[in-house]
């Protein structure tokens, strides 16, 4: 603990986290000790941890890096944070994010941007870009993200770690801060594939306060491997057509598939008749259901409220008008609009035509390959300011991410080496609906 608040200490100026725990984590580590001395030490004993600044953790502040939420206190913890602690894990910090997780770069922060180890001039991704940037840096061994539409795959495919999303439905999330509740889910950023199997297992399975967890067995990460058997793997052909994906991107997928077949493996090109759906499908869905989820913050329930006030109305119109950042601002509007009377079957219920159809398809591409394989993000990290001004832009970024969100199927961010500035690049493999095991059996591949 006393080495990663060095670390924290030393890099204050990539802006990683909102607040750090230090008393609770030098006191955590001071009794994990004591219990590893006696042999009772749970599975985690030892492991620090961040956790990105949307999930709650009892008696300490949560803010979703919005104003607001500025100065509000959880006063229960999540059921994952309960697990990990349960374990013995050491909670360092609640790191930095994109305000609500809505964006893929942490420019929406109120805090400000992280700024990214491997070039301090551009962004760390996101929406978990604390969190991948701990993890990068050394601030921490491990964090803890959410993903929705990409936001633990991405930041780690710019910070070069491992960035993995479960099945929907796998992890709880009760105590997580709501952003699009039907897409989600909990993931992890960690250095090694075995420490996301490990978190997972700890962190997954049924959980009374979240009726939509499965009860499917939830893999042991002892049973953790190298699954050196011969895969079927299909690729995305729109990855190395399409304008939009950058040269080195591209070139990095033709080198992971060449060597793949070297070594045996069937790889196969396909084109997803659905691909230009993917963007628009998911943010009219991510929106409506955010404007839903973003109701609660009143001016009276929860953090800010608007000192211009004079009366109820006011105390609404004020405390949100204020409170909100400008991206959440944009989404809450859009998302009312789309569910509105008279707009409600043009855009939120043909979005979830097409959603179900985007599902459908996907997994019958997983019934007949093992695993998708795509680059997780079309560019390494941009400029921090660079795509702040055109929000289609960024949307449009989420274009290889959003598949598996949509489908909720799990998908794993991995390191696939630096481009030619030095900035990491990364691949994304996707698996069919609990196929976490083999996922990460197979990852290794590429380790
Ligand atoms: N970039 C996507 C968005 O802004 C995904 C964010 C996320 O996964 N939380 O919605």
């Amino acid at each position: 603990v006393k080495n990663y608040l060095k670390k924290i200490k030393a890099n204050t100026r990539l802006n990683v986290f909102n607040e750090v725990f230090e008393q609770d984590a030098l006191a955590s580590a001071k009794s994990i000790d004591a219990r590893i001395k006696s042999g009772t030490a749970g599975k985690l004993a030892g492991m620090v941890i961040a956790i990105k600044d949307n999930i709650c953790y009892k008696g300490h502040k949560v803010s979703a890096s919005s104003r607001i939420l500025d100065n509000f206190t959880s006063i229960y913890s999540s059921t994952i944070v309960e697990r990990l602690l349960a374990q013995d894990a050491i909670i360092i910090g609640r790191a930095n994010c994109d305000e609500f997780a809505m964006g893929a770069s942490n420019e929406n922060s109120f805090y400000g941007p992280v700024k990214n180890a491997a070039d301090e001039t551009r962004v760390s991704g996101g929406s978990s870009g604390g969190s991948a940037v701990a993890v990068q840096a050394g601030m921490c061994h491990a964090a803890i993200g959410t993903d929705t539409g990409g936001s633990v795959r991405q930041p780690a495919s710019f910070c070069g770690v491992v960035g993995f999303k479960p099945t929907y439905g796998r992890i709880s999330r009760h105590g997580i801060i709501s952003y699009a509740s039907s897409f989600d889910q909990v993931g992890t950023l960690t250095k090694s594939i075995s420490d996301a199997a490990l978190l997972f297992e700890v962190m997954a399975g049924p959980d009374d306060f979240d009726s939509t967890l499965s009860h499917k067995p939830v893999p042991a990460a002892a049973e953790h491997t190298t699954d050196k058997g011969k895969k079927k793997i299909a690729y995305l052909q729109e990855a190395l057509s399409s304008p939009g994906v950058d040269a080195e991107v591209k070139n990095t997928l033709i080198n992971a598939i060449e060597k793949l077949r070297a070594d045996g493996h069937t790889v196969k090109a396909i084109s997803f008749e659905y691909l230009e759906y993917l963007v628009p499908t998911y943010y009219i869905l991510a929106m409506a259901e955010a404007s839903s989820n973003l109701a609660r913050y009143d001016g009276v329930h929860y953090g800010f409220r608007s000192p211009n006030a004079t009366d109820l109305t006011s105390t609404y119109k004020l405390s949100r008008s204020e409170g909100f950042g400008k991206e959440v601002k944009r989404r809450i509007m859009l998302g009312t609009f789309v569910l509105s009377a008279g707009y409600y079957d043009a855009y939120y219920a043909k979005a979830q035509k097409v959603r179900k159809l985007i599902r459908e398809q996907t997994r019958k591409i997983l019934q007949e390959y093992d695993f998708l394989l795509t680059p997780t993000a079309p560019e390494p990290a941009f400029p921090i300011g660079k795509k702040e001004k055109d929000p289609v832009v960024t949307y449009l970024h989420d274009i290889f991410t959003v598949q598996a969100s949509l489908a909720g199927l799990p998908a794993i961010s991995l390191p696939a080496g630096n481009n030619s500035k030095g900035l990491p690049l990364g691949l994304q493999l996707l698996a069919g609906g609990f196929a976490e095991e083999q996922l990460l059996n197979f990852s290794e591949y590429f380790s």
